[in-house]
């Protein structure tokens, strides 16, 4: 891991202008940078205002030592950290296509099918890498707004301020619950139990999103949640109905979509013990995907190409939005049987940028 120093950083974003910032979350703000060699950066900037953060911001922290014990491509990695004069920043690579979020709620042409399936395995294989980390990684943000897309619109993983990594999550200990409602287990929220099932139940979750292009919690519509919404459908053999209807089922297609929504019925399970562990997710949409691409990529091949190209130059002239979510945030991250320091806020309302 790099060590940048302030100058280098402040010139990298063109002293945090208004014009370099990507966007705000709860813990502070991200700035496009672009360092001195040429390459682009993300620089994570933690709030302002907020008391003595510095090398005591325990999210920051917490997502330093986390992202310096992992490296891989399925990842938004740590580049580096700087160590301004009241704050670390996190030098991260630089996601140039946004969000899953905004791919799927506030772009003009949605992801078509194929596209769709590659990236349920790219965000399977991002969660079993955590989870199969020594010692083992629970994400407990798994959420659309936190899967980006890098250059060649690869689905990576990224925020990992909320992650706990420790040797004893398995079986699940006490902790305080931390997440974004609408993705958080329940059976996480109810009981403070943490185990890698959580990050199943909200990569199920995000599974189901992926498919429906639905909000994960829309208020307009009974039910609100996207499990209560797709889970009875699903169950049904109403597949069709769940699928984002603004992009066509290509033939074929349908099966595939109805074993993956099945899998994705497991994942969001009430009962823990039901849910498979992402190895087994991994292996199944592998399954579905190996049925899937001869057919689709061997006869039809240059249709799809073609559209995948158009969807790419249209992805390019998206402005981009932020939308509101409600996130509980947690300040401390160590697991010890649930004395926490957690934020006195608990569920506090959240506008980006
Ligand atoms: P929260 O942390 O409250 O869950 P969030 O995940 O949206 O919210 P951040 O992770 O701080 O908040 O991200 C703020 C914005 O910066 C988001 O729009 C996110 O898509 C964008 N962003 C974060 N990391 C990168 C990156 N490495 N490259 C490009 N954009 C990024």
């Amino acid at each position: 891991m790099k060590n940048f120093s302030y100058a280098d950083i402040i010139a990298a974003t063109k002293g945090f202008s208004l014009g370099q910032l990507i966007g705000k979350g709860s813990h502070g703000s991200v700035y496009k940078g672009k360092l001195k060699d040429g390459k682009l950066v993300a620089v994570k900037k933690p709030l302002e205002g907020v008391r003595s953060l510095g090398d005591h911001d325990p999210k920051l922290s917490n997502e330093i030592d986390i992202l310096s014990s992992i490296k891989n491509s399925s990842v938004v990695n740590l580049i580096g950290v700087c160590h301004g004069p009241a704050n670390k920043f996190l030098i991260m690579e630089f996601m140039p296509n946004g969000s899953l979020h905004d791919l799927l709620h506030l772009h003009p042409e949605p992801p078509p099918w194929p596209r769709r399936t590659v990236m349920a395995i790219q965000i399977a294989r991002a969660v079993l890498s955590l989870h199969e980390a020594k010692p083992p990684i629970i994400h407990r943000d798994i959420k659309s707004a936190n899967i980006l897309l890098d250059r060649n619109w690869n689905a990576r993983l990224a925020d990992f301020g909320l992650a706990v990594s420790d040797d004893s999550l398995q079986p699940p200990v006490s902790t305080v619950p931390a997440g974004t409602i609408g993705y958080m287990d329940p059976c996480y929220t109810e009981s403070g139990q943490l185990g890698p099932k959580s990050d199943v139940f909200s990569f199920g979750v995000v599974l189901l999103e992926l498919m429906s292009s639905r909000k994960v919690m829309d208020m307009d519509s009974d039910p609100s949640s996207i499990v209560a919404w797709a889970v009875p459908m699903i169950r049904a053999r109403r597949v069709v109905e769940v699928c984002d209807r603004r992009v066509a089922l290509p033939d074929g297609m349908l099966r595939p979509i109805d074993r993956m929504l099945s899998i994705a019925v497991r994942c969001v399970s009430e009962n823990v013990e039901r849910r498979p562990l992402m190895g087994e997710v991994v292996r199944e949409l592998e399954r579905v995907v190996e049925g899937l691409w001869w057919p689709i990529w061997g006869p039809i091949r240059r249709g799809i190409t073609d559209r995948v190209h158009r969807c790419v130059r249209a992805w390019r002239r998206c402005v981009k939005k932020r939308v509101t979510t409600t996130k509980i945030a947690c300040k401390d991250h160590l697991i010890d049987g649930g004395n926490h320091d957690c934020s006195d806020d608990g569920v506090s309302p959240r506008r980006k940028a």
